[in-house]
């Protein structure tokens, strides 16, 4: 039998002093925590800051996993993922972005994707544009990898700003990321400044990182991704949002072979592989029709956009699930934590961007608990 730890290890084993690496004591994960403390001491609350589907994973998709562990498909597989699953997933592409040979890796995830690239990519002191405000990952992961993440403002209408993005080019520019559409604000980018950004990136032989997480998600207008555009795209998409399996961990990254290999290289010191039984699955997911939960999104956003704007400046946006307005008085966190003690949960906008004047709200919830939501902020908007 093992003995319990007595009180005196337990206390002794929170006291801090062990000789932790840099790279992690500038790690500070404050902006969310401090909402997350407070949404513990709220019963019942309007959870409006929850970045994942309401829906469940589809009856087909589970009954798979669930089969290939029956299967004993529960050991590693190839680093770079199961035939079967990149084969499905290189026909889906071809037939959306019309190239025929594609290097695919299927990773642990989006994030798995982002954390292989920045390691592939950046030397320390080495730079990556993003767009501010930005998918909250990618500041700190860049930042662990010893590089430095440089901010373009995107404010008022979250569009890419190309001028902008020419002048943060310097010679430790490596990569620049786009994530459309996106985490926070749900803007869509569309063709023309995807070519825009295709342009420059050429000219300055730079990688262009497309986080393509919320594609499927994209309600007004037939998604456009930088991949069919630019040819040094790495194109990061992942199975956690569409098919509510946000937990499974599968993504996939495809993109320019040399970088591709080096991410499976660095996959086989770091994740191993995906999860087995979840790669298979991934196929079923790949044959799943997932247009009714898109349209019911799309009528979410359409709620959400309709009662805010009547109180806040908003820009409606165009994919995700996710709308960023602006705060009374431009002060994110003062309205949010307002809108806490109405019992409401939302996400200061200085969680995903270095100004402090919006807020984040996720309407992957229910409309009754989306009407109530609506309801209450605006009455705080005064
Ligand atoms: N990229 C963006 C923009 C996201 O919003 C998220 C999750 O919230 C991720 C990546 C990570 O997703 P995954 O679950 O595939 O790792």
């Amino acid at each position: 039998m093992v003995a319990k730890p007595t009180a005196l290890l337990r206390e002794a084993r929170k006291k801090p002093g062990l000789m932790l690496s840099k790279r992690v004591s500038k790690l500070d994960a404050s902006g969310i925590r401090k909402v997350f403390d407070l949404a513990g001491k709220l019963a019942n609350p309007v959870n409006l800051s929850i970045g994942q589907p309401d829906f469940g994973v589809p009856q087909a998709i589970q009954d798979r996993a669930i089969e290939a562990i029956k299967e004993g498909k529960n050991q590693y597989t190839v680093t770079q993922g199961i035939e079967q699953l990149r084969q499905a997933i290189g026909q889906r592409l071809d037939e959306e972005l019309g190239v025929a040979e594609r290097n695919i890796l299927v990773t642990s995830g989006t994030s798995g994707g982002l954390v292989l690239s920045f390691l592939c990519l950046l030397d320390p002191g080495d730079e990556i544009i993003i767009p501010d405000p930005y998918f909250v990952m990618y500041k700190p992961l860049i930042e662990l990898v010893g590089g430095r993440a440089v901010l373009i403002d995107s404010y008022p209408d979250f569009g890419l700003d190309i001028d902008k993005v020419a002048k943060a080019v310097t010679d430790r520019t490596r990569a620049i990321v786009v994530n459309s559409p996106s985490n926070p604000t749900g803007t869509v980018l569309g063709r023309a400044e995807l070519e825009g950004l295709a342009e420059l990136a050429r000219k300055k032989d730079l990688i262009v990182i497309s986080d393509e997480i919320y594609n499927e998600f994209c309600y007004d207008e037939p998604y456009v991704s930088m991949a069919g555009i630019y040819e040094k795209t790495l194109l990061l998409r992942g199975f956690s949002k569409t098919y509510g399996m946000t937990g499974w961990r599968l993504g996939y990254a495809s993109g320019p072979e040399e970088l591709i290999e080096k991410m499976t290289m660095v996959q086989q010191y770091t994740f191993v592989c995906a999860p087995n039984m979840v790669q298979w699955a991934g196929i079923t997911a790949l044959e799943t029709d997932m247009s009714e939960q898109v349209e019911s999104y799309r009528q979410k956003r359409d709620l959400v956009y309709k009662g805010l704007s009547k109180a806040f400046d908003v820009g409606k946006p165009g994919g995700a699930f996710y709308i960023f307005p602006r705060a009374p008085k431009d002060e994110g966190a003062e309205f949010v934590h307002k809108a806490i003690e109405q019992n409401v949960l939302i996400i200061p906008g200085n969680v995903f961007s270095s100004r402090d004047s919006h807020f984040r709200i996720s309407y992957a919830a229910s409309d009754e608990l989306l009407e109530r939501g609506v309801e209450i902020l605006c009455g705080l908007a005064g």
